[in-house]
């Protein structure tokens, strides 16, 4: 089976994380913070908090902006429901903005006038989450400025969006938000195994997330309520998590940074030969917002359902048969049960439907040659012709 993401490990990598093994500190040793000070480089931002997923660092990210019993978190639809999920770990209800037909992300003019109505009757978001689907940038320009007339914190979800570029600056610097937060799965642009990281220019949100990150646990005598007893006090001042990541993977997370712009360029190379091979298929090939650089973490077609004469889940059982693993990222998460519960009906945000009725993911990943790409696009092209 081709899959549709895979890890790129190199030998170096491997070498990176049996140096920790031979090494005396398997977590909470230098590895971590050398990959803090990798990523808070790579994206010009201040601050970088290591953690296990990046559904841990969405969950401090929305305690560190105070997310609450009472607050309401907005996010996108189309998203995995770690997104929305962040704010109910928080007690807060989410609601969900339509996504743009073009970029699939949150379509920045359904935010706007959902606001103009939540300002009306008084329900405004506490904080906004927009996503950078597939890698592609949100507008963050336009949700900034929303952001600043509204009163709404911004967490930028990030997971596919590592190495991306928006109006010439990276994904990460934090220029349109308050924290940005990125995912090390394997399946995404490079890997910890497991582990995320939350990103901020702010340095009273990166304290509290390092606590929220630690149990609530301090050793800085500036945050106890009274001097330290000895050397070995510390105090917990608020009820925090463990969710720190290990030296072994940060050491694979150093490693694998060093290669980030190589595989961003790889996804790149792959997606213009989508592009132009795929190009007279009955199918909506991803389209590239001005001014922005995609991470590539996704590469989605659409398929135009009415020059077809197969359904939609024909075509996936057809390409799943020939061993080609595409996926559907992903299904609108109002239409989960768990959301439905909440009171979602599943038909409140007619574009992410439509997209959940046409979406495939196809391979995408830094190790897939070309020749198996080739069969990738040669079942695409039996099927669909
Ligand atoms: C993968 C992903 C997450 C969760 O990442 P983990 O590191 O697996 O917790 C959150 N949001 C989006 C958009 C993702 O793709």
């Amino acid at each position: 089976m081709i899959p549709y993401g895979r890890q790129d490990i190199s030998e170096s990598d491997i070498e990176a994380v049996v140096s920790v093994l031979r090494s005396d500190f398997l977590t909470q040793g230098p590895a971590v913070p050398a990959f803090e000070r990798s990523v808070a480089e790579y994206c010009s931002a201040k601050h970088a908090l290591a953690v296990n997923s990046a559904t841990s660092a969405l969950h401090i990210a929305c305690l560190a902006l105070g997310v609450g019993p009472g607050d309401i978190v907005w996010t996108t639809p189309i998203t995995f429901v770690a997104s929305a999920n962040c704010a109910r770990y928080c007690g807060a209800e989410v609601d969900f903005v339509d996504i743009n037909p073009r970029t699939y992300n949150m379509d920045v003019d359904c935010l706007a006038s959902k606001l103009a109505e939540a300002a009306r009757v008084g329900k405004l978001p506490k904080v906004v989450i927009p996503v950078h689907l597939c890698g592609q940038p949100c507008d963050m320009a336009a949700i900034h400025a929303l952001g600043q007339q509204y009163g709404f914190g911004i967490i930028e979800d990030a997971s596919h969006a590592i190495g991306g570029r928006y109006l010439g600056e990276p994904v990460g610097n934090c220029r349109y938000s308050d924290i940005t937060v990125f995912s090390f799965h394997p399946v995404k642009i490079v890997t910890t195994a497991e582990g995320g990281m939350a990103v901020t220019n702010d340095a009273d949100l990166a304290a509290k997330m390092a606590l929220y990150r630690s149990h609530g646990i301090t050793r800085d005598e500036a945050q106890m309520t009274h001097a330290a007893d000895g050397p070995w006090y510390y105090q917990q001042i608020e009820l925090g998590f463990n969710y720190r990541m290990t030296d072994l993977q940060a050491a694979l997370g150093v490693s694998q940074m060093h290669r980030l712009d190589e595989f961003v360029a790889a996804r790149h190379a792959l997606a213009r030969r989508y592009d132009r091979l795929l190009a007279d298929l009955p199918v909506t090939l991803p389209y590239q917002l001005p001014d922005t650089y995609s991470g590539l973490h996704l590469y989605v077609i659409r398929l135009q359902l009415n020059a077809l004469k197969h359904t939609h889940r024909e075509v996936f059982d057809a390409l799943r048969a020939r061993g080609i693993g595409v996926n559907l990222h992903y299904i609108p998460v109002h239409t989960q049960p768990y959301y439905r519960k909440l009171g979602f009906r599943g038909d409140e945000f007619p574009q992410a439907q439509q997209y959940y009725a046409e979406a495939i993911s196809l391979p995408m990943y830094s190790g897939l040659d070309f020749s198996n790409q080739d069969r990738v696009i040669d079942a695409l092209a039996e099927m669909l012709r």
